[in-house]
């Protein structure tokens, strides 16, 4: 079969599991956090759903089969960040952040590193977080740009066996729940002060405790409000030097690599909200009348919007879908297609959700009502994960610019 979006029996029983998981164990966290006055209480307070989420096994069924999970790719992420998004953003996004930071040890830690740095989050118990930790105060777009530019600043320099590491991070959940530092951090950092950025960039395993972790603050976001993005120092923390993933150096290829598969996901976490935006829009049009004679779905104007946001809801899955396929059959033009749905699907959500606000009107701007929060967390689908304009339209930009560039690669036609 050339092209068949249907799922497989398994995925569709995955799809089932996920979507009555989140309805049952995430339809709670809005409420339970929306009085709540700081980010640390709002995080702390989704601690029971996300140890509900580990419980349930949803964190081992990402985690790929070869490292003794049960994931079997990049579409099984797809499908639960769907259903897991169109509930909660922020719970879900602790979950695909801690896979994010298992990342660089799936694709670059030796057997042994795997083994021992992957067990706490095979396990089915407690809340086990990990990051990937490569933003810093004062920019990452260029975090592997050559001298003049800066570039990456904190830096791991080896002292006999062990590496002490420097610097400041920001934005990713690497400060645990108690502040003291996630269960693992995999640190992006320089390891030559000299070398440029090909050979100097490493990614180190960072396990807790870390002595020298100290937190700065919690960021008060303006949506993912329970995520937690931190601000934090790190002052001499010391680590083995057999804690460097893949060859001191080696890390640009281990960060680049990381975020492709993301870009792919951030599509699909787009489709979440804007199909909870959707649902919530076509359910009022159908019945309020605001007043008139007719629901408002009458009016053609109403119909015709929500017409548009279903169609770009549903285009932005199948890119999504396509990009998610094409990561994990390695296929010549993944890159470009994941980076096609990264940038169309964040940017089409706070498009659509803006659009169906219009069409509930003023009351949309109650918080009483889920739009709102919903275009909240929308909003940095485009600014993070490497913002659209600082970073992922470059990477389409170097692509279209590179020697040997095939249109039809990414259609799979080439
Ligand atoms: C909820 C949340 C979760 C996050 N999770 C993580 C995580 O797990 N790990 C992690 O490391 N980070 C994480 N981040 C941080 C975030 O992903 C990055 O900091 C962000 O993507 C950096 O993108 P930027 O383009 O805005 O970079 P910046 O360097 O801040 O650039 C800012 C702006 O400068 C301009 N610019 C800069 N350089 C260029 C250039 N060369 N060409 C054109 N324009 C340029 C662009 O206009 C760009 O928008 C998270 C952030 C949030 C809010």
């Amino acid at each position: 079969m050339a092209i068949d979006f249907s799922l497989s029996a398994s995925q569709r029983k995955f799809q089932l599991e996920c979507r009555a998981f989140a309805q049952a164990e995430l339809g709670g966290v809005a409420a339970a956090v929306r009085d709540l006055p700081t980010p640390a209480a709002r995080f702390q307070a989704t601690r029971p759903m996300y140890e509900a989420v580990v419980r349930e096994g949803f964190l081992r069924r990402l985690i790929p089969q070869p490292f003794g999970g049960e994931g079997t790719g990049l579409i099984d992420m797809a499908i639960l960040t769907e259903e897991f998004y169109a509930v909660d953003a922020n719970v879900s996004l602790t979950l695909l952040a801690t896979l994010l930071g298992l990342m660089p040890v799936f694709l670059a830690g030796s057997p042994a590193q795997q083994r021992e740095l992957l067990a706490p989050f095979l396990a089915t118990t407690g809340a086990p977080l990990a990051s990937l930790a490569n933003s810093e105060p004062g920019g990452s777009a260029n975090y592997a740009a050559p001298a003049p530019a800066v570039g990456v600043r904190t830096t791991a320099r080896l002292d006999g066996d062990e590496w002490v590491i420097n610097g400041h991070k920001k934005w990713m959940n690497g400060a645990g729940w108690d502040g003291q530092g996630a269960d693992l951090l995999c640190v992006v950092c320089r390891s030559d002060p000299t070398a440029p950025p090909a050979q100097a960039i490493s990614v180190i395993a960072v396990p807790k405790p870390a002595q020298g972790f100290e937190l700065q603050r919690l960021i008060d976001t303006v949506g993912n409000r329970a995520h937690p993005a931190p601000e934090f120092a790190l002052k001499n923390v010391r680590v083995p030097y057999d804690h460097v993933l893949g060859t001191p150096g080696a890390g640009r290829g281990i960060v680049d690599a990381s975020f492709t598969g993301t870009a792919a996901l951030v599509g699909i976490m787009g489709v979440g909200l804007m199909r909870a935006a959707f649902d919530f829009a076509l359910q009022f049009a159908k019945t309020e009348r605001r007043g008139g004679a007719r629901p408002i779905l009458e009016h053609q104007a109403v119909g015709y919007a929500l017409a548009d946001a279903k169609t770009t809801l549903e285009a932005a899955r199948y890119l999504g879908w396509k990009a998610c396929h094409a990561m994990d059959a390695q296929s010549p033009g993944a890159l470009e297609v994941a980076l096609h749905s990264k940038i169309f699907g964040s940017e089409a959500a706070v498009r659509v959700i803006t659009s169906l606000m219009s069409v509930v009107g003023i009351d949309s701007y109650d918080h009483e009502l889920p739009l709102g929060g919903l275009l909240q967390d929308a909003l940095v689908l485009p600014l993070f994960d490497g913002g659209n304009m600082g970073v992922r339209r470059r990477q389409l930009h170097e692509l279209l610019m590179s020697e040997g560039y095939q249109t039809l690669d990414a259609s799979g036609a080439a």
